[in-house]
C-alpha cells in the first residue's frame, strides 16, 4: 500500500479505534457493537498496573487474561527471548531434531510437575492442550485394546478452549451453537456450584453429589465406552466457581473405581495460581494429563502443552509406534526460553509459597469481609483467584442469594464502573471475577480492595437510581 505514511506522526486514539474497527475482529466479540463503542487500546505495563493511549492507569486484577503470573516488565523473561532469538529463533522438533531450551524446560516440568509426570507434549495455546489430550486419551484406549472407549466427559459451564476439540470439552452452550459443536464422543455434566444446583442443601453433601453426576454419567453411556473425564480444578472463565472440598476426592475415587482417565486442565490453576505449582495438588486429586499454557510464560509469548502421566507415557512410547499428532512450534526455542526464565523467577521470588501463605490467605479474608457489602452475597477465593457475587437480596427463602433480573446485566454495569475508574475486573453473570498476578504485595490488596469496594458503591447507586433495589 503506498499511502502509508513513513514518517507518520503518532496515531491518536480515535486513530487507533478506527483502523481496529476497520481491520482487527476480536476474539468473543460483537464486531459490530465493538466498532460503535471503540476499543481501549493498552500500550504499557508494569508490575500489576496497565496504561492506556489516553495515560489511564489501570490495576490489572486479571493478570492480561488469567496468565501474568509473574507481573509486567521482568527483563529475565525479555532477556531470556532476546537472547535465544538471536543463538536460534526456530528450529523443529519434527525431524528427529530437538533444541536446547525445549529439552531443559522437558526436564524442569518434569521437576516441578506432581509425581509420576516424567513428559511432556508441547503446543502453543491451552486450546490446543486440549486437541491434544483428546488426541491422547483415544490413541491411550487404542493401544489398550479398547477402542470403544471413547467418550470423554466434561462439564457445562467448564471452559476448554475454542478450538473444534476445546470449545467441545468446554461446556459453554452459547459456544456450541456456533459451528455444529459438539463434536461426537463428548459428554457433559452439570458443575459442581451450590449457588445453582445446591439450594437449600449443605455445601459438602452438594459436593458429593454433584460429583457422583459424573458416575451417573458413567453408567448411562456405559463404563466400557468411557475414556476421561476432564475438568478445571477451579472453573475460571465459568466465573471462579470453588467446588466443595468434597467434590474432587470423590470425582478421583469414581474415575479409580471405573479406571477412566483423569484429566486435570490446569491452563489457569497451573503454577502457583492456587498456592500450589498445580491446581490439582490443592485438590487432592492424581490426574493422568495436566493441560497448561498461560502462566507457563507467564503470557509473554504464547505456549502450552501437556504434561502427560505414567499411566499414558508408558502406553504411548512403549507400545504406540508413531503418535500422529503435532504443532510446528511444538517446543519453540523462544518460547520455551521465556518458560524457563519466567518458572525460574517463579521459584526464585517464592511465589507459590508467597500465594499460598502469605497474598492468598491475606485475600480470603479481604473477600470474606466484603460480603458486608449490600450488593454481595457470595465470595469464594482460592489462591490468587476470587469471586463475588452480586445479588439482589442475601438470603431468600432457602438461605442462598437471590439473583438480580438477568436484563439488568448487572455484572456488566458493575464491569462498566470498574473500567471508568482504574480497575480490570471480569463479569460472568453476577459473578464478578479477579485473578490478579502473583506477584501482587498486601498493599496492592490492599488498593485493590479500595477500587472494588468504590466500584461496588457505585454500583449500588447506580441500581438504586434506576429503581432496581
Ligand atoms: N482451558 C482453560 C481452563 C482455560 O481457561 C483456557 C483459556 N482461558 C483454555 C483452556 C484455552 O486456552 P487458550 O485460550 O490459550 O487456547
Amino acid at each position: 500500500n503506498t499511502n502509508i505514511p513513513t514518517h507518520a506522526a503518532p496515531r491518536t486514539t480515535a486513530d487507533w479505534q478506527a483502523a481496529d474497527a476497520a481491520h482487527f475482529l476480536h476474539p468473543f466479540t460483537d464486531f459490530q457493537a465493538l466498532a460503535r463503542k471503540g476499543s481501549r487500546i493498552i500500550t504499557r505495563a508494569h508490575d500489576v498496573y496497565l496504561w492506556d493511549s489516553e495515560g489511564h492507569q489501570l490495576f490489572d486484577a486479571m493478570s492480561g487474561l488469567w496468565c501474568v503470573n509473574v507481573g509486567y516488565g521482568q527483563e529475565a523473561l525479555v532477556d531470556a527471548a532476546t537472547q535465544q532469538m538471536r543463538q536460534l529463533p526456530f528450529y523443529n522438533s519434527f525431524f528427529q531434531t530437538t533444541t536446547p531450551p525445549a529439552v531443559e524446560l522437558a526436564e524442569l516440568l518434569a521437576q516441578i510437575s506432581p509425581p509420576g509426570f516424567q513428559h511432556v507434549f508441547f503446543a502453543n495455546s491451552g486450546s490446543e492442550g486440549n486437541d491434544t489430550v483428546v488426541r491422547m486419551v483415544r490413541r491411550y484406549w487404542d493401544l489398550q485394546g479398547q477402542p470403544e472407549r471413547q467418550v470423554i466427559i466434561g462439564r457445562w459451564n467448564g471452559y476448554h478452549g475454542s478450538t473444534m476439540a476445546g470449545a467441545s470439552l468446554g461446556g459453554m452452550k452459547y459456544m456450541h451453537a456456533q459451528g455444529g459443536l459438539p463434536i461426537p464422543g463428548i459428554d457433559h455434566i452439570d458443575q459442581p456450584y451450590w449457588i445453582e444446583h445446591g439450594r437449600g442443601m449443605d455445601r459438602e453433601a452438594f459436593g458429593l453429589k454433584a460429583a457422583r453426576w459424573l458416575e451417573d454419567k458413567i453408567l448411562e453411556i456405559g463404563a466400557d465406552k468411557v475414556a476421561a473425564f476432564i475438568g478445571e480444578p477451579v472453573q475460571g472463565a465459568g466465573g471462579v466457581i470453588v467446588p466443595p472440598a468434597s467434590y474432587w476426592p470423590e470425582i478421583q475415587r469414581i474415575c479409580d473405581r471405573y479406571g477412566i482417565l483423569l484429566v486435570s486442565d490446569e491452563v489457569i490453576t497451573g503454577f502457583g495460581r492456587t498456592g500450589n505449582w498445580f491446581g490439582c495438588q490443592t485438590m487432592g486429586t492424581r490426574p493422568d494429563l495436566i493441560t497448561f499454557a498461560k502462566g507457563v510464560t507467564s503470557g509473554y509469548v504464547p505456549l502450552g502443552g501437556v504434561l502427560v502421566g505414567e499411566r499414558v507415557a508408558k502406553a504411548l512410547i512403549e507400545q504406540g509406534g508413531e503418535f500422529e499428532h503435532g504443532y510446528t512450534y511444538s517446543g519453540h526455542p523462544v518460547a520455551c526460553a521465556v518458560a524457563l526464565a519466567n518458572i525460574r523467577l517463579i521459584r526464585q521470588l517464592g511465589l507459590v509459597e508467597h500465594v499460598r501463605e502469605d497474598v492468598g490467605p491475606y485475600l480470603a479474608q479481604q473477600f470474606e469481609a466484603l460480603r458486608a457489602h449490600p450488593l454481595i452475597g457470595d465470595t469464594q477465593t482460592c489462591g490468587l483467584m476470587g469471586a463475588m457475587l452480586l445479588c439482589k437480596d442475601k438470603a431468600g427463602p432457602d438461605g442462598a442469594p437471590v439473583a438480580f433480573d438477568a436484563s439488568l446485566e448487572v455484572g456488566m454495569l458493575c464491569r462498566g464502573h470498574c473500567f471508568a475508574n482504574g480497575l480490570v475486573m471480569r463479569a460472568v453473570g453476577d459473578r464478578m471475577i479477579i485473578a490478579p498476578p502473583l506477584v501482587i504485595t498486601r498493599a496492592q490488596i490492599d488498593e485493590l480492595m479500595g477500587l472494588i469496594r468504590r466500584c461496588l458503591d457505585l454500583t449500588l447507586a447506580d441500581l438504586r437510581q434506576r429503581g432496581a433495589l
